[in-house]
This record gives structure tokens, C-alpha cells and sequence, in this order.
């Protein structure tokens, strides 16, 4: 298990990241949420050891992070940072003797990414040759070469189509299967919400927001009703618990209290014309965000 207990950090006057905790367990995928500047790679930096911070402690399994467990950790680092004069296969045999592994061992796995990543043609050629999102990919296999069992992804999804964001959260999601803990970085909401089960959001180096993204949304409990067809939008909006009803791209949105006001509401749908939907679904994290912190997330 990966614990950060109470850690803060400055540079100079300045607080960066102001007493974080969390915990990530074996098989865990972990998201550390936050808009530009919230201390996210700062905490990463702290994680791998090159930052120390003032206060607070960081344990891999109950033992500091030092250089005796750097081959067991995966770091895809914000700055994009390949040799661009290498080849790809000269690249991956660089990071994978930097984590300890023999030649042929690295070969073997390169082989398997590539085909993975559907692009083992690109083997032998030089990394400046590369698109932009294939370079990505080959930066994402270094980073997982060593199969590390603490992979921390800063941004891992920037810059690639959606195509290959799959791609990358299938093989995150394996890996987290096979045992890894897993900790990246965003400040896209939507990439944490069908992907990670536990979060923080920082602002300013802050925790806004922590823990099971189940849990936030229960604790949360307001939920969101869509439907469409003819409705008595009144009647609705008279419901005690309904807080407002919108109509967006033909969709009434009402939401309301908590769930025990959805069959109200339905009572009344059920008497309109025309219904072709009625669904009660949970508020998105970036709902949750707004009403929690009072200003939107997207800044
Ligand atoms: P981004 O999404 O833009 O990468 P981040 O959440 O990773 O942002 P950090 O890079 O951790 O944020 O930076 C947190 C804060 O600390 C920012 O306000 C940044 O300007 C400041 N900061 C980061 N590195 C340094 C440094 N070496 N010296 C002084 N201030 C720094």
C-alpha cells in the first residue's frame, strides 16, 4: 500500500501543497484531480523522492520510497522527455538497464507493448520520426517496462485521441488487475469519473474533495432525472425536494433532493404524453465539485 500521510511542501513562501493524505492499495487506480497550478506534480515528485517535503511521511508498503525500490516504480513525467535521436528500441533498452532489467528481458516486453499498441513497425525507427501521440505511447512503455508495481502517470491522457485514450486506460486497468498501484494525474474530470475509484481534488494544494468516488456521490445524494416528452412542468417544480427544472435539447433536467423524490416526480411524468425517457442518474463529479467547492472547476 502507497501512504501519504500529511504532507506539505513550499517553495519559499509559497504553500504548493498544504498537508495531503490518501492511501492507494495493490490494485487500486488512484486520481489526483486539479486545475493548473493545485500541486499535483509537485505530490508526484514528493511520491518518487526528487521533492522532500517539510512536513509528513510517504510509505510503499510501509517503507520510505528510497533508491532500493526505484526499479519497482513507473514514472510517465508531465514533460514529455525521450531522446528523440534514439530509436525506439535504443530508447526502451536505455530506460529498461536504468530499472535493472536485462536486454533481453526488455527486448521481450518491448515486442508485446508494441504489438499492443499496434505499432511494432516503429521499432527501429527514430523517435523524432514519430507523431506526437506515438511518441506518447513509447514514453507511456517506458514508464512500464519494468512492470513497476507503484505506477504514477502525470497527465498520461494530454494530447491523444480518444482512440488511444482507451488504449492507455485498457492497459492501466490491466495492470491494476495484475496487482500495480496505480496513481495519475488530471484536470479533466470526465477521464476519473469511469475509470478510478478513489480520488482527490486539490485546489490552491488543497483537498477539496477525497475518497471513493462511490462514497462522494452517495454522501452527495442529490440525484438528476432526465426525461422527455410532454410533462406538467409545474406540477413538478411543486414538488417539495424537486430543486429545479431545466429544458435542454428537448431534455426536461430536473433535479432533485435525494432519490426518495424520484417517484414523485415519475407520478406526474407517468400522466404526460409522449414520454420516451425517464432516468434518475447520479450527479457528475463536476456537479459535485461546483457545489462543494462554490465555483466551477474548468477555470
Ligand atoms: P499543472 O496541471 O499545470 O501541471 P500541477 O497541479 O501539477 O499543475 P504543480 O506543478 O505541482 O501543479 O505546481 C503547484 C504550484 O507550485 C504552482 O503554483 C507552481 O507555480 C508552483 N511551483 C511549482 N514548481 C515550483 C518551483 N520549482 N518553484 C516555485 N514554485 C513552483
Amino acid at each position: 500500500m502507497l501512504k501519504v500521510e500529511n504532507i506539505t511542501k513550499y517553495y519559499g513562501d509559497f504553500l504548493a501543497v498544504d498537508n495531503l493524505s490518501f492511501e492507494v492499495k495493490e490494485g487500486e487506480i488512484f486520481g489526483l484531480l486539479g486545475v493548473n497550478g493545485a500541486g499535483k506534480t509537485t505530490t508526484f515528485r514528493m511520491i518518487i523522492g526528487l521533492l522532500a517535503p517539510i512536513s509528513g511521511k510517504i510509505t510503499l508498503n510501509g517503507k520510505p520510497i528510497d533508491y532500493n525500490i526505484t526499479d519497482k516504480i513507473g514514472f510517465l513525467t508531465e514533460e514529455r522527455s525521450l531522446l528523440t535521436k534514439m530509436t525506439v528500441k535504443e530508447q526502451c533498452i536505455y530506460y529498461g538497464t536504468l530499472k535493472g532489467m536485462k536486454e533481453k528481458d526488455i527486448l521481450n516486453k518491448l515486442d508485446n507493448l508494441l504489438k499492443k499498441f499496434k505499432i511494432e513497425e516503429y521499432k527501429d525507427k527514430k523517435i523524432k520520426e514519430l507523431s506526437k501521440g506515438n511518441q506518447q505511447k513509447i514514453q507511456f512503455i517506458t514508464a512500464i517496462i519494468n512492470d513497476p508495481k507503484l505506477l504514477i502517470l502525470d497527465e498520461p491522457f494530454s494530447g491523444l485521441d480518444p482512440f488511444n485514450v482507451e488504449m492507455f486506460k485498457n492497459q492501466i486497468k490491466e495492470m491494476a488487475e495484475n496487482g500495480s498501484i496505480i496513481i495519475f494525474s488530471s484536470h479533466r474530470m470526465e477521464h476519473v469519473e469511469l475509470f478510478c475509484k478513489k480520488l482527490v481534488v486539490l485546489k490552491n494544494g488543497k483537498t477539496v474533495l477525497s475518497g471513493y468516488l462511490k462514497d462522494i456521490k452517495q454522501k452527495y445524494r442529490k440525484k438528476n432525472i432526465e426525461v422527455i416528452g410532454d410533462i406538467d412542468v409545474e406540477s413538478i417544480k411543486n414538488i417539495d425536494g424537486v430543486l429545479s427544472v431545466t429544458l435542454n435539447n428537448f431534455t426536461y433536467q430536473i433535479k432533485i433532493k435525494d432519490e426518495s423524490i424520484a417517484s414523485k416526480v415519475f407520478e406526474i411524468v407517468s400522466k404526460g404524453k409522449n414520454i420516451t425517457k425517464f432516468s434518475v442518474d447520479e450527479p457528475s463529479l463536476n456537479e459535485i465539485f461546483i457545489e462543494t467547492v462554490g465555483e466551477t472547476y474548468d477555470k
